[in-house]
């Protein structure tokens, strides 16, 4: 079968959403449509073979976007690694104590942690088992 413009074809036509007969309107080449008219809905077209599916793009589900917020299985790993591997001293937490980083605080309000790092001479960022806390010490 030979197409050409004026001949019969059958398309996917937009407008419809179906699989509909054509008139070819204009031929790519000697066995290609180009574009096509509708005999339904009479709209002219670019030919697309009906044949071919359209499947429709499987959005990939958002990653969750980094954000400063842990999870709590997270920094509940985070912790026990932390704590697993801390080879600080063990203190309980007061303010007038000087503590380094390494160190395992045994807060009366949140828990034990580890100093995970000295922001300045008096204070301190501490990982608790449920959050990141950051305290004051060293104040005499
Ligand atoms: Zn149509």
């Amino acid at each position: 079968m030979s197409l050409a413009a004026g001949k019969e074809v059958l398309s996917h036509c937009n407008k419809c959403n179906l699989p509909l007969a054509h008139t070819i309107v204009v031929m790519k080449d000697h066995k290609t449509p180009d574009k096509v008219r509708c005999n339904t809905c009479k709209t002219t077209h670019v030919y697309k073979d009906p044949s071919i599916k359209t499947v429709a793009k499987r959005r990939m589900p958002k990653l969750g976007t980094p954000t400063h917020k842990t999870s709590k299985i997270n920094l509940e790993d985070m912790w026990s690694q932390a704590m697993k591997t801390s080879a600080g001293q063990e203190l309980t937490y007061s303010i007038q104590t000087k503590f380094n980083k390494g160190d395992v605080v045994n807060h009366p309000s949140f828990g034990v942690g580890i100093v995970e790092k000295t922001i300045d001479n008096d204070k301190i960022e501490i990982l608790f088992r449920t959050s990141f806390k950051t305290l004051m010490h060293n104040r005499t």
